[in-house]
């Protein structure tokens, strides 16, 4: 009988969860909303998907908005499918099962982001690298084989990370030079795709969006009324949702990369899934969440996640360096260094923080 009352409340739960789901997806509220406070008969269309391993959400604001979302919904899937690591025909897929066997033509998309990919490792000294695969693998961190692997294995798994042996051949091929190699793009693509998605919006002449990729956030233009976009930095330390900082702009993009969404605790230390080549261990450089914004969301993608590793001197050297590249390091002693030209667009709004500019 229990058995018979358990089986019932199943179906009702099947019922209900697709039930949402569907719903969730035929009218991802894509609805036209009222006209704006200042009257102009402006549409508004938000919709979320779950896309590259992470909550998408998009809101776009424009006369076409409906459409507008769908193109937007289906480039972002478009993307997915060829740099997922987990979708068997993927590009990045079809490029790590032929590592040192042959080259692999791909689609225009991934030949540019490796080469976008490539430059950030240059100019990081190998730092960044997406050839980190086979660490990322080894570790496991965020799925049920999360574990602390053997010294050995970690210098033995060391060997097969190196950005200089992805060889870029004619016609968008690409080749790992070496078997066992494995590319892993978690740190750049969803940069890549804002990006590809602002341009999209840009060619559209779309009046106004913000796209939100798990905390990669992008936005378009101004809002609506004219008045700039307010992005969150996430704290590091309490929960989800809560912010340290607020910052003010149009048409930039805002990247935080931290220890605190994927990681386990052994022995009361934190394994996260930002990995130092150099060592083949999670960075520990200080950092507990390092944030980019820039007009350009692969640069803000890439490097907060380098920057991560890199420590306060190193960032801060790098990003002088750059145009158009300002950031906001959280450092473990409740400090956050922040660059200058942040002065006046950045509203911190937590007390406990040491604000530091340079
Ligand atoms: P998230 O994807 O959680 O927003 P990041 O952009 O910081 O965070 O990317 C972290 C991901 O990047 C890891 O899950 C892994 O796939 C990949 N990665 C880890 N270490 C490196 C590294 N040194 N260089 C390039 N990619 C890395
Ligand atoms: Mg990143």
């Amino acid at each position: 009988m229990n058995y018979k009352r358990f089986l019932f409340a199943i179906l009702i739960l099947l019922i209900i969860v697709s039930g949402i789901y569907f719903i969730g997806r035929e009218t991802p509220n894509n609805s036209v909303s009222n006209p704006e406070p200042n009257n102009s008969e402006v549409t508004k269309s938000e919709g979320s998907e779950f896309l590259m391993d992470t909550l998408v959400r998009v809101r776009i604001h424009d006369e076409n908005s409906e459409q507008v979302l769908e193109e937007v919904l289906n480039k972002l899937s478009y993307l997915e499918n060829i740099f997922s690591k987990t979708i068997e025909d993927s590009d990045i897929n079809k490029i790590n099962s032929n590592a040192g066997v042959k080259p692999v033509e791909v689609n225009e998309e991934t030949y540019k982001l490796l080469e976008e990919a490539n430059r950030f490792s240059e100019i990081t000294g190998g730092v960044f690298d997406p050839t980190i695969g086979p660490l990322v693998s080894l570790w496991g961190i965020g799925t049920e084989d999360e574990k602390i692997p053997t010294e050995a294995k970690i210098k033995e798994t060391l060997q097969k990370i190196n950005y200089k042996k992805i060889k870029f051949q004619e016609d968008n091929k690409i080749f790992l030079s070496e078997e066992g190699m494995s590319l892993d793009l978690g740190a750049i693509a969803k940069g890549y795709a804002a990006d590809y998605i602002i341009n999209y919006l840009n060619e559209k002449d779309v009046d106004s969006a913000f796209i939100n990729m798990g905390g990669n956030v992008s936005v378009h233009r101004d809002k609506v009324d004219g008045s700039l976009w307010n992005i969150g930095i996430q704290d590091p330390v309490r929960s989800r949702g809560n912010i340290i900082a607020a910052v003010e702009g149009e048409d930039i993009s805002v990247v935080t990369s931290g220890n605190y969404e994927r990681y386990f605790i052994e022995d009361g230390v934190r394994y996260h899934h930002i990995i130092n080549p150099e060592t083949g261990y999670p960075a520990r450089k200080g950092i507990i969440s390092a944030t980019v914004i820039s007009n350009n969301s692969s640069y803000a993608d890439a490097l907060s996640t380098s920057f991560y590793i890199l420590g306060v001197e190193k960032s801060f050297q790098i990003a002088k360096g750059m145009e158009d590249v300002n950031i906001v390091l959280i450092t473990k002693d409740d400090k956050a260094y922040v660059s200058e030209e942040l002065k006046g667009q950045i509203t911190f709004t937590v007390d406990d923080l040491e604000i530091i500019y340079r």
